[in-house]
């Protein structure tokens, strides 16, 4: 490679062609999870722990090796998350873990916390389901560098890897870092510390260069965002500082997750050797960026073509017909994942269940790698090298355009009809009046989110059922005595709006997947969500029908063994979306439409069968928000426009509810009120007045329950302590408005929690009635 272009230090290091932006850790049959956990429990030794860890990070980078990438990046793999790693590394775990004295004690302290500890908060990592553990960065932080962990990924990496691949470290870059952290106990902003970070990272660029690294990849995802409008800036200023360390590898910023925008020249114009664009999620907006910033012609542009972060195959032909564009705007391309392959399963190869059309569309991480390596081929050894690669990918990319399951005309024209006809309910005060009336509930009326707690008999019988020691009616009985038990439970407490319980649910959304036409349910598709906890999103790819109700007979059990009214729960489309592998080949907005128009069919015939009250649940409202601020609006429409498509199939005397888990709403507080459900069940993790109050300023004005007992501490909270909530939430909004509930499903409790919890949150209500 030519010397760097400014006056920093002459770094030479062979250019790579193929590569992924990082890999999986959790282990194709979730080695990690169970021996993490088996760590915690006590049951799992630590010397079984680190030897499962190894055997993680060996088969890794030796499946990337033998798959032909040439620069394998070490360092993704993790104990927990890779923000928390950084966090270590630059001696910024909080104060309060300093009392834990084995290191990798202390990791897990901050990251789940201990009897005495806190730990630190987590949140989704920019718009995927992955969450990251959020630094802390207080007045008394003082940044170090302890490169440990990553010196010794990059030896154990040498030693197999040999010297015929390059290791490439992969760090979250300093921006990033910084951006992505909370200012805690009075401290300014994070950002305005980079000049501190700077030092460490060029200390960190020398241990890396003497350990023998020729390239080191910073993690710059920030830069697709709008979080700071200065990152561009400060990339320029940070990279151009790095760049002119004395002693370094090559450096490689990798952008993903979208459009780097003005952060792309703004980096081209810094010594770092390689910069990094997600040409998937970055879309042809990128891809403009690219030709337009001469400066990358000194550069090796690592094109993200292959998609990291969905599942479906990618389309060989118009990828390399992407790349050829791209060969005059840097001296090298170099062909990669759009952003790591942490968010998608291991491989397909696992999946023993599923049709070979199905099969022929999708491509899971083992896949993709190896279609970077074709991609990679075609570029140096000319397409005939692969043509036959390129014939089955044409081959399936036709054959997925024409195939009958990915379009329902029945589906299509009822949703047209709807729209047409319009998805606006009656007034808000008819509604009102109308559910008044029919359900004839106390002022400050009492209720539950909808799980109760999944007890072991639920999860024997549903590995029961699984392993085939049980059928299916067998099942069936079992989940009735848990419905029936809960029930019970509910009319003991004296709550107002019952619900089921959802014993027969392993998951909000893979449950309605299951039975909905256009969906696949991955069997061995586990995706690391945090730290040991995996999901298996299901795979949307085709039109979404229903071919008969997925809950009417539960719920109309429940119903069944009690006067009170028993809320029919339902999993928004939003939120199904959220958390599935979601089809490519049409815009969010029409599939969205179809999930909706099943779930509205679902609330229709509910309400057929006697049930009152629906609540349709939208947890993932919020995180499903575009990462850059132009695009917001067009989502809120859309996503407001799918729930309404989904609930005002019912007549006005038939109750909405929704729940968010979340009371910070900020950029979807508008959307929340235009969703115009009946009531709206919500954290209140801060004070309620504040919550309200927020709600209010934007003229808010159907009912709200602002949860008043915490479910995510096993804490019990005091009637006393409930009532004054109450009271607080009372100042805000008038009775007839409020309702009184935990502020999220109880599922992850024990019995006798929730009980008491339960019990205090009646009694609160009533003495709250009583001072109206
Ligand atoms: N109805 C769901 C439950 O109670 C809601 C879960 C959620 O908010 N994520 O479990
Ligand atoms: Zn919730």
């Amino acid at each position: 490679m030519a010397p760097s272009a400014s006056e920093g230090p002459t770094v030479t290091a062979q250019p790579f062609t193929a590569t992924v932006t990082g890999s999986p850790r959790i282990g194709p049959r979730r080695e990690l999870k169970r021996a993490t956990e088996g760590y915690w429990a006590g049951r799992t030794s630590r010397a079984d722990l680190e030897s499962v860890a190894a055997t993680l990070r060996r088969d890794t980078w030796s499946a990337l090796a033998e798959a032909g990438v040439d620069s394998v990046p070490v360092n993704t793999f993790s104990y927990y998350d890779q923000v928390l790693d950084t966090a270590v590394m630059l001696g910024a775990l909080p104060p309060r873990v300093a009392e834990v004295d084995d290191e990798l004690d202390r990791y897990f302290a901050a990251a789940r916390g201990t009897d005495t500890i806190q730990p630190l908060e987590m949140t989704k990592w920019f718009d995927t389901n992955y969450h990251y553990i959020v630094p802390e960065i207080g007045p008394d932080t003082r940044f170090a560098l302890d490169a440990t962990k990553v010196l010794a990924e990059l030896t154990e990496a040498a030693e197999v890897l040999g010297r015929d691949v390059a290791a490439r470290p992969v760090v979250v870059g300093p921006i990033t870092f910084l951006l992505l952290s909370k200012a805690v106990g009075g401290a300014g902003a994070p950002i305005d510390r980079i000049d501190e970070l700077v030092p460490l990272y060029t200390e960190l660029l020398g241990q890396l260069a003497d350990a023998g690294a020729d390239w080191v990849q910073f993690d710059e995802p920030v830069l697709v965002t709008d979080i700071s409008a200065d990152a561009p800036a400060l990339a320029e200023r940070v990279y151009t500082a790095l760049g002119s360390a004395s002693k370094r590898p090559a450096i490689h910023v990798a952008t993903y997750f979208g459009d780097p925008g003005d952060g792309l020249a703004a980096l081209a114009r810094t010594p770092v050797e390689a910069i990094g664009v997600d040409l998937v999620a970055g879309g042809k907006t990128a891809l403009a960026q690219v030709g337009a910033v001469p400066e990358l012609r000194e550069k090796t542009l690592v094109a993200g073509i292959v998609d990291g972060r969905n599942v479906w195959r990618t389309d060989l032909e118009a990828a390399l017909a992407t790349l050829a564009t791209l060969l005059g705007s840097a001296q090298t391309v170099a062909v990669s994942t759009s952003c790591s392959t942490l968010h998608v399963p291991y491989t397909l190869a696992a999946e023993t269940d599923l049709d070979d059309s199905l099969r022929s569309w999708l491509a899971f991480g083992a896949e993709k790698v190896t279609e970077v390596i074709v991609l990679a081929r075609a570029l140096r050894d000319g397409r005939d090298t692969v043509a036959d690669q390129i014939a089955a990918s044409d081959a399936a990319v036709a054959a997925r355009k024409t195939d009958p399951r990915l379009r329902n005309e029945q589906v299509r024209s009822r949703i047209a009809a709807i729209t047409g006809a319009g998805t606006q309910r009656g007034a808000a005060a008819a509604r009102r009046e109308a559910q008044d009336a029919r359900l004839k509930l106390p002022p400050l009326p009492t209720t539950t989110i909808g799980s109760y707690p999944q007890t072991s008999a639920i999860r024997k019988a549903r590995a029961a059922l699984r392993s085939g020691e049980i059928d299916r009616a067998e099942y069936d009985r079992r989940m009735k005595a848990e419905i029936a038990d809960v029930i019970t439970l509910q009319e003991e407490l004296g709550l107002d709006v019952l619900v089921h319980g959802e014993p027969e649910r392993n998951d909000m959304v893979q449950y309605f997947a299951e039975q909905l036409d256009g969906f696949f349910a991955p069997q061995n598709g586990w995706v690391q969500s945090y730290g040991s906890r995996c999901v298996r999103p299901p795979i949307l790819y085709g039109d979404v029908a229903r071919p008969h109700p997925m809950t009417v007979d539960w719920i109309s059990y429940a119903q069944s063994l009690t006067d009170k009214p028993v809320k029919g729960m339902l999993t928004g489309p939003v939120t199904i979306l959220a958390w599935s592998f979601v089809r490519d080949d049409q815009p969010l907005a029409d599939t969205a439409n179809q999930v909706a128009l099943a779930i509205r069919d679902e609330t229709v015939d509910l309400q057929d069968a006697g049930i009152a009250v629906i609540q349709v649940d939208e947890p993932a409202l919020r995180e499903l928000l575009p990462l850059r601020d132009a695009a917001k609006d067009a989502y809120l429409r859309w996503a407001v426009a799918a729930f309404r498509m989904a609930t005002s199939g019912v007549s006005d005397a038939t109750q909405i509810h929704t729940h968010l888990c979340y009371s910070e709403f900020g950029e979807v507080i508008g959307a929340i009120a235009d969703l115009d459900a009946d009531v709206t069940s919500i954290e209140a993790a801060r004070s309620h007045m504040e919550v309200l109050d927020d709600l209010n300023a934007i003229g808010f004005s159907n009912s709200v329950g602002p949860g008043v007992y915490d479910i995510h501490s096993p804490r019990v909270p005091g009637a006393e302590e409930m009532v004054e909530s109450l009271r607080e939430a009372l100042q805000a909004v008038p009775a007839q408005r409020l309702w009184v509930n935990p502020d999220c499903g109880l599922k992850t409790r024990r019995t006798d929690e929730v009980t008491a919890s339960l019990t205090n949150l009646v009694a609160a209500a009533k003495e709250a009635r009583a001072g109206l």
